[in-house]
């Protein structure tokens, strides 16, 4: 849970806090009518994440009031969902069609009580009825009928004697109330259609109105939560559970925005017009926003998590850069899954020099990884390289393979350019070239420069793969209808080529393909025989890149124009900076990487580290929070200076600050220019390591969380984390985070 409290969790807790409910019940409350798309997403892990934070519970609900678009497919694919997502639904799924009968008793009660009736006007003559925003509405004579004549219509509409339209059912509420949704709301309404549950029993279906707020009662819901467009339901959601005069603990609604990405669409009746026209194959086809396409692309359910927690919760509706949501996986990938070579457009290369066979060493992991494992690559004296990564008259910039300028094979030899063979077209259909035997990855004595290592596969040792490559389904930002489709958005590659490892170990079900982005073994359509992988996300932006003006570039990043995402080479000064970083002050290669490149960082780098002997940490710094304030500003116009940064980094190494509150300050540094310690003291953020103070914490945290106990015990060490968070909230992030660890780990023994 992000450390703000969001608007919902704060009237959750608030609720509890003032026992207006003993535990919180959400639900999430999908139509059967389509696949659940990343909206929903959200609306799940809003109302399983409230539950599961103050250990309440969430029902599953299909609100299946709507018997002509409602089908159990899409009941099977709203529960993969949420379990794909980790969540589960307390007890068996529920069925708004379960409740038909006791909404129709409820519904007689209304009927008794003269606060509904039964109304037969057409719906031409109900809309003027209705008035408007400034004119009062009227009731249509029917309104007068008796209450036996109201429950006897009701009765015979239930029956099917009348047809569609004939009748309706309304409550009889105020038709000049300002709230336009009050002026006697439609209950329900004649349905001869077969309800792919309650079958045909049915002739009449409650509207969303009367059904809602009866269902959340019916299952004890405290908060029902749902998007803005229902704000003004929610007068009627009152009146109902008021009206009936029913047994309170009541439940309350609240909404929360929608979300909206850009360029696509995101309602369920667009996805299946998508679907049924066959612009797309399915509703898992990965250019859809559905859970169940994103799934099949390859996204996980943590970075979808992740997105939707760093979207937050508004109560304004925004739209929101698709770019946030491929961060979100890129940004999890980066550091799990294995790093291969697969070539998606071959071109022959021929070692002129080179004789036999011999396996290289390569690890899956780059070093600033925690992860261990390698494979073999067989390497000969054929192999394929990218098309692209050899131009015979290269612009200035590219930084590949050409016959001036000599690349690395990565994991293997630097080679040289000798010869380009082309067809009678003029197509480049072979180079030879020479390997350099004391260039080999890792014992390079060869003293030659290069300025970049491209992928490469064996010529023989190697297999043949499908690679879908995937673009934005719409080519505008806020797409109407398949008009705006982009018809560029799948192109498949039917020979591309991926060493042998990739398909023989399967290390993992997902890849970064070197310098190509992350893949996914289409969980599908792949065989052994013909592996298929579908591109998840690159492994940058190219589109806000693209989309920046020259103007905005400052010199020193214009210097680095490059040809498509090539990693820019360093000048030597920067080179110098990188190699004393990483050797002599044991910086990871990225941290080293981001200040190395960028002047203003590592002056100040510098600076703080005359200050303080303290490399690592401030680097840390430097590199994430520092490096984001310097991006607008110019040193001098900073609030805090390369001291005070050291003087914070001072407190974390000395353990007076866990790492989470030196954020915390730091953020109050930016605003106010305060001093680091002062900013401590003043907020009484200093860490807490003492054992008698963070045990009482832990033991209560443990008594008020017995199910999770049990699960922990019974093997789910997935848990500590929870336990060890429950226990820092409690704190307000102030406990020494090593110490609660070994405590808890401790105490659940
Ligand atoms: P759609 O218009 O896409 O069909 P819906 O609102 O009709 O969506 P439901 O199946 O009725 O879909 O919604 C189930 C739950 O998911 C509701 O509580 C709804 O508010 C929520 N929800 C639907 N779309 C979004 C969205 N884009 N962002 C957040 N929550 C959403
Ligand atoms: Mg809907």
């Amino acid at each position: 849970m992000s450390e703000h409290k969001d608007f919902l969790r704060t009237i959750v807790e608030k609720d509890l806090k003032a026992g207006k409910y003993e535990e919180v019940v959400t639900r999430f409350p999908p139509e059967p009518n389509g696949f659940p798309h990343i909206g929903h997403a959200k609306s799940i892990a809003i109302n399983f994440g409230i539950a599961r934070d103050y250990n309440g519970h969430c029902n599953l609900r299909m609100d299946d009031t709507n018997p002509t678009t409602e089908d159990t497919k899409y009941v099977e694919a709203l529960k993969d969902a949420v379990e794909w997502l980790g969540f589960d639904w307390e007890g068996d799924v529920r069925f708004t069609s379960d409740y038909f009968s006791k909404l129709y008793d409820y519904a007689i009660e209304l009927i008794k009580m003269g606060k509904a009736y039964v109304d037969s006007v057409g719906e031409e003559e109900m809309r003027e009825l209705r008035g408007t925003v400034t004119e009062a509405g009227k009731r249509s004579k029917y309104a007068e009928r008796s209450v036996e004549e109201n429950l006897d219509l009701f009765e015979r509409m239930k029956n099917g004697e009348f047809k569609e339209g004939e009748h309706i059912l309304r409550a009889k509420i105020d038709m000049s109330a300002a709230n336009m949704k009050m002026r006697d709301p439609l209950m329900y309404r004649i349905r001869h259609e077969h309800h792919f549950r309650a079958g045909d029993a049915w002739a009449i279906y409650p509207m969303y109105d009367f059904a809602h707020c009866l269902s959340d009662y019916i299952e004890g819901v405290t908060h029902s939560i749902c998007t803005l467009e229902f704000e003004n339901n929610r007068d009627i959601y009152n009146w109902v559970l008021d009206t009936l005069g029913l047994e309170p603990p009541h439940p309350y609604q609240h909404e929360f925005a929608r979300l909206g990405i850009n360029y696509t669409v995101m309602s369920k009746r667009k996805l299946l017009e998508l679907v049924e026209s066959g612009v797309v194959n399915g509703w898992d086809d990965p250019r859809l926003p559905t859970i169940a396409g994103y799934r099949r692309k390859g996204y996980t359910p943590e970075s979808i998590l992740n997105f939707c927690d760093s979207i937050g919760i508004a109560k304004a509706n925004s739209m929101v850069d698709l770019a946030q949501l491929e961060f979100s996986i890129r940004d999890d990938l980066n550091k799990k899954v294995p790093r291969v070579m697969c070539v998606l457009d071959p071109l022959k290369v021929t070692l002129t020099n080179y004789e036999g066979t011999e396996e290289l060493d390569a690890s899956y992991y780059p070093e600033d990884v925690p992860k261990e494992g390698s494979r073999k690559l067989p390497f000969s004296k054929e192999i394929y390289i990218d098309r692209a990564d050899f131009m015979e008259e290269p612009p200035k910039g590219y930084f590949r393979l050409t016959p001036e300028q000599p690349v690395r094979l990565k994991h293997a030899y630097i080679i040289t350019c000798k010869e380009v063979i082309k067809d009678a077209n003029g197509t480049i259909v072979e180079i030879k070239a020479e390997y350099h035997p004391d260039s080999k990855s890792g014992q390079d004595t060869s003293g030659i420069k290069v300025k970049s290592a491209i992928q490469w596969v064996d010529g023989k040792a190697h297999k043949e793969v499908e690679v879908r490559l995937y673009d934005r389904l719409f080519a505008c930002e806020a797409p109407e209808d398949i008009e705006d489709i982009n018809t560029d958005s799948l192109k498949v590659i039917n020979n591309a080529l991926v060493e042998p490892a990739v398909v023989n170990e399967k290390p993992d079900e997902r890849f970064q393909f070197e310098r190509e982005g992350y893949f996914y073994a289409d969980p599908v359509d792949y065989t052994d025989e013909k592996p298929v992988f579908n591109k998840i996300v690159g492994l940058k932006d190219s589109y806000s890149k693209k989309k920046k003006s020259p103007k905005s570039e400052s010199k020193a990043q214009v210097k680095k124009v490059q040809v498509d995402g090539e990693v820019v080479p360093m000048n030597e000064a920067e080179q110098a900076l990188f190699d004393r970083y990483t050797n002599t002050l044991k910086l990871n290669g990225m941290v080293a990487d981001i200040l190395a490149r960028d002047e203003k960082l590592s002056a100040f780098y510098d600076e703080a580290l005359n200050e303080l002997d303290s490399p690592v940490n401030l680097a840390n710094i430097v590199a994430n929070d520092v490096a984001r304030e310097l991006k607008e500003k110019d040193v001098n116009t900073l609030n805090f200076s390369a001291k005070q940064i050291a003087e914070l980094v001072k407190m974390l190494d000395d353990e007076t600050i866990s790492s989470k509150i030196a954020k915390q300050v730091f953020e109050e540094m930016v605003k106010s220019g305060e001093n680091p310690r002062d900013i401590v003291e003043a907020k009484g953020l200093i860490q807490i390591s003492d054992l008698a103070v963070i045990s009482p914490i832990i033991d209560e945290v443990i008594a008020k969380n017995p199910d999770n106990v049990e699960k922990f015990k019974a093997g789910n060490t997935k848990l500590l984390g929870f336990f060890v968070g429950q226990v820092l909230k409690a704190t307000g992030g102030k406990a020494n985070p090593q110490v609660v660890n070994q405590l808890v780990n401790e105490k659940l023994k």
